[in-house]
């Protein structure tokens, strides 16, 4: 039997009352666990394997090389953050960044803890935005996928454009659309803040999150 902290990332129904997890674990990286005769009546570990959830997950590994989820203590529903729209739905992008990108049992106690604080301080924020923002870049940045400031592809000058690729004044191709001064600013110091209430006190524009997210398209 292992023990493991985790986050439950989403819980999908595979037969009538089964259901695969798939967890963030602290120590594991991720993981699915099987879950075989769930229901909402046996409410206790239908809430614990509900996403967002943060809780000891006890499995064991069958001889079919499957994992199974035997029992689980809750650490955190993060009850807070469920009773917000806006909470809820940055949390769930988070959780969904995970999904689409950690590689399975590659573990990185480093993100875990990440997600972990931020879902944590997500309900008390002041700067959704900020961050939603500050989480994604510091997030894709641990992988290793997202480098620590954006430089252009040919030169490796600082890049003001984009177009497929970044690129700095001098070898921009005449489709590239300019970054916006405030985003090329804030991207190094979004993914270097060491504390929230930094990250709030970067100024940022209302779109800083387009501006991401389209930054990190490029990268994925
Ligand atoms: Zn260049």
């Amino acid at each position: 039997m292992i023990t493991t902290e985790a986050i439950v990332l989403s819980r999908t129904r595979y037969q009538d009352t089964h259901y695969i997890c798939t967890l963030l674990t602290k120590d594991l990286g991720r993981i699915s666990l099987f879950v075989n005769h769930l229901s909402q009546k046996k409410s206790r570990l239908f809430n614990l394997t509900t996403p967002l959830t943060q809780g000891e997950y006890i499995y064991k590994r069958s001889r079919s090389k499957r994992y199974f989820l035997i029992d689980a203590d809750p650490l955190s529903y993060h009850l807070k953050l469920r009773q917000n729209l806006k909470h809820l739905q940055v949390a769930m992008q988070w959780l969904q960044l995970f999904l689409s990108s950690q590689h399975v049992n590659q573990p990185s106690p480093k993100l875990y803890t990440l997600l972990s604080a931020y879902l944590r301080y997500l309900p008390n924020s002041a700067k959704i935005s900020n961050i939603n923002a500050s989480f994604q870049l510091k997030m894709l940045h641990l992988e290793g996928l997202i480098p620590p400031s954006l430089l252009c592809s040919e030169c490796e000058n600082a890049a003001t454009s984009l177009h497929h690729h970044f690129y700095c004044e001098k070898c921009k191709p005449p489709p590239a659309r300019p970054i916006p001064e405030e985003v090329l600013t804030l991207y190094t110091p979004l993914i270097e803040s060491r504390s929230f209430r930094e990250t709030e006190h970067l100024v940022c524009p209302p779109n800083v999150e387009q501006w991401i997210s389209l930054i990190l398209q490029k990268f994925q």
